[in-house]
C-alpha cells in the first residue's frame, strides 16, 4: 500500500501561547533546583556548625563543663540552622530576583522569535526589549553579558534569514531581466544600509552596468579595476577608500569609505558583478550576510539572460536586425487595438524593393543581403521613436506608425522613398542603387473592417505604386 507524503497546507499558524513558551524556558526549573539544593546545603551546614561549635570553643580554653551539654548542643545547632536559613533567604532574594529577571527576558526573546517565525510584521528583538542590564562585575554580570551577545547573534541570524527570504521571493517573481535586476539590487542595497549599489553583467562579451543606485558614473563602473578584478578572479574584493569609484552626492560626487565587489558566476562561468558601497566601513559580518545569497541570484540572473536571448531570437530578423514578421504583427495588433480604443490614428507603410531579383542576379545574393541591411538601417533613422519597422517578407518591409494621420504617413513615406533612392550600397567596389515602391494607409480615415483589411489596403496601394511605374508612394484610395 502506498503512502501519501503530501500534507495539506496549513492555512494559518497560531501564535504560540505564553504558557507553553514558559514551559520551554529552562531557567525557572534550574533556579528552583539550585535553591532547593542550596536549602539542603545551608541546613546541613547549620547542623554541622552546631555540632562542631562546642568543640571549636573548647580549643580556645572554654571548659568542657560549659559546652559539652545537651542544652548547649541544641542552642548551637539552633543558631546554625537560623544562620543557614537566613543565608538561604538572602540568596533567594538577591540572586533569585536577578535570575527571575533573566528568565523573564529569555521568555520575551523566545516569544519574539516564535512570533517572527509566523509573521513578518512581528516586532524584532531590539536591545530595549530583549537585552539585560549588566549592572555587576561578577558571574551574574557575565551571564547577563553573554545573554545579550546571544540575543544579538539571534537577531543577526534572523535578519539574514529575512534577507534570504526576501531575495528568494524577489527572484522567483520576475523572469524579465530589467525588473529582476532592479528588484534584487534594491533588496541587497537595503539589506545593510548601503549608500550605493550597482550590477554589471556581461553583454555581447563585455561587462556593462545594467542598473545602479547612488553611483556617480555608472557607465565607468564596469571598467573599474575593482569590478574587473572581481570578474576575472571570481573572488569577492573589498576596498577601503577606492580611488576610481565615486558616489553621487547630488551636487558633488564623493568617495565611499568601502566598496565591495561580489562576482556572480554559474559553475565558475562569470556572468556579472554586484557592487555595494558605503560611506561607513563594511565589516566581515555584513559581507557574510550577502555572500550566501549570491549563488541563487546568479542562477536567476542567468535564467533571465537566457530568457532575454530567446526572446530576441524569437523576435528579431538575423539579417537586418529588424523585428521579424511574427513579432512585428503582434506589435501591430496591439497598436491597432489601442488605436480603435483611443481613436488615435495609426499609419501603415508597406514597401518593397523594386526589381530586387535583378540585384541578386547581377551582383550576387551576398550583395542583395547588403542592400537589404543598408535599407533597414537607413529607414530606421527616418522613423520616429515609437514607430515599429519589421521585415514583412523577403524584400518587403512594413512600418507601423502610431499616431500618424494621413499627412504624417505621406510625409514619412516620401522621406523613406528619398532616403532609399539616394543611398548607395558598395559591394566589391561596385555601387548598387535601388528604389522602393510604397503603399500607405492611415486608420481610422481609411474605411476598414479589421486589421487584415487595413493591411490588405496597404498592400493594394503598394501594388498600385508598382503598376504606376515604381519608386513612388501611393496612398490608399479612401
Ligand atoms: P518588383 O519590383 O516587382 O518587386 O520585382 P522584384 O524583382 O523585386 O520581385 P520578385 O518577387 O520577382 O523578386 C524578389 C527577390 O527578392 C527574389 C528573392 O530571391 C529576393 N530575396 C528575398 N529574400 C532575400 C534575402 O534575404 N536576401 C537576398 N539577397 N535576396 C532575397
Ligand atoms: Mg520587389
Ligand atoms: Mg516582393
Amino acid at each position: 500500500m502506498s503512502r501519501s507524503h503530501a500534507s495539506p497546507p496549513r492555512a494559518r499558524r497560531e501564535r504560540v501561547p505564553q504558557a507553553e513558551s514558559e514551559f520551554r524556558n529552562p531557567l525557572p526549573r534550574l533556579t528552583a533546583r539550585v535553591f532547593s539544593d542550596l536549602a539542603i546545603w545551608m541546613t546541613g551546614l547549620g547542623l554541622v556548625m552546631g555540632l562542631v561549635f562546642p568543640f571549636f570553643v573548647m580549643a580556645f580554653g572554654v571548659p568542657s563543663m560549659y559546652v559539652v551539654s545537651f542544652r548547649f548542643f541544641v542552642a548551637t545547632i539552633g543558631a546554625g540552622l537560623v544562620v543557614g536559613a537566613t543565608n538561604h533567604l538572602l540568596s533567594r532574594t538577591v540572586v533569585g530576583s536577578r535570575l527571575r529577571y533573566m528568565s523573564s527576558k529569555m521568555a520575551t526573546v523566545e516569544q519574539t522569535l516564535r512570533d517572527a517565525m509566523v509573521s513578518t510584521d512581528a516586532d524584532q528583538c531590539t536591545p530595549e526589549k530583549c537585552s539585560i542590564v549588566v549592572d555587576s562585575d561578577d558571574e551574574l554580570g557575565d551571564a547577563a553579558a553573554s545573554f545579550n551577545h546571544l540575543v544579538e547573534a539571534l537577531a543577526e541570524s534572523h535578519r539574514a534569514t529575512n534577507l534570504a527570504n526576501s531575495l528568494a521571493t524577489t527572484l522567483s517573481s520576475h523572469i524579465e531581466l530589467t525588473p529582476l535586476v532592479e528588484a534584487a539590487l534594491r533588496v541587497l542595497h537595503d539589506s545593510g544600509g548601503y549608500d550605493a549599489s550597482a550590477l554589471c553583467i556581461v553583454r555581447d562579451g563585455e561587462l556593462v552596468t545594467v542598473t545602479s543606485k547612488g553611483i556617480a558614473d555608472p557607465a565607468q563602473l564596469a571598467g573599474s579595476e575593482l569590478v574587473q578584478r572581481a570578474y576575472r578572479t571570481l573572488d569577492t574584493i573589498s576596498v577601503d577608500l577606492p580611488t576610481d569609484i565615486e558616489l553621487d552626492g547630488g551636487i558633488v560626487a564623493f568617495r565611499p569609505r568601502s566598496v565591495v565587489a561580489y562576482p556572480l558566476h554559474v559553475r565558475f562561468v562569470p556572468i556579472g558583478v554586484v557592487v555595494l558601497a558605503s560611506t561607513q566601513p563594511v565589516d566581515d559580518r555584513q559581507m557574510h550576510n550577502v555572500q550566501p545569497l549570491l549563488p541563487n541570484f546568479a542562477v536567476a540572473l542567468n535564467n533571465a539572460l537566457s530568457h532575454e536571448r530567446l526572446q530576441r531570437v524569437a523576435a528579431i530578423d538575423p539579417l537586418t536586425g529588424l523585428y521579424n514578421r511574427r513579432f512585428g504583427m503582434e506589435r501591430l495588433s496591439q497598436e491597432f487595438s489601442r488605436s480603435v480604443r483611443s481613436k488615435e490614428p495609426l499609419g501603415l507603410l508597406l514597401f518593397d524593393i523594386d526589381h530586387f531579383k535583378s540585384v541578386n542576379d547581377t551582383y550576387g545574393h551576398h550583395a542583395g543581403d547588403a542592400v537589404l541591411t543598408a535599407i533597414a538601417d537607413g529607414v530606421k533613422r527616418v522613423l520616429r521613436e515609437g514607430d515599429t519597422l519589421m521585415r514583412y517578407g523577403g524584400e518587403e518591409f512594413l512600418a507601423v506608425l502610431p499616431g500618424a494621420g494621413e499627412a504624417d504617413v505621406r510625409g514619412l513615406g516620401e522621406r523613406i522613398r528619398r532616403v532609399v533612392e539616394s543611398s548607395v550600397t558598395i559591394e566589391s567596389n561596385v555601387e548598387i542603387h535601388v528604389t522602393v515602391s510604397l503603399g500607405a494607409v492611415s486608420f481610422p480615415s481609411a474605411d476598414v473592417t479589421d486589421l487584415d483589411d487595413l493591411i490588405r489596403k496597404a498592400d493594394s496601394a503598394m501594388y498600385c505604386a508598382k503598376q504606376a511605374g515604381r519608386n513612388r508612394l501611393t496612398f490608399v484610395d479612401v
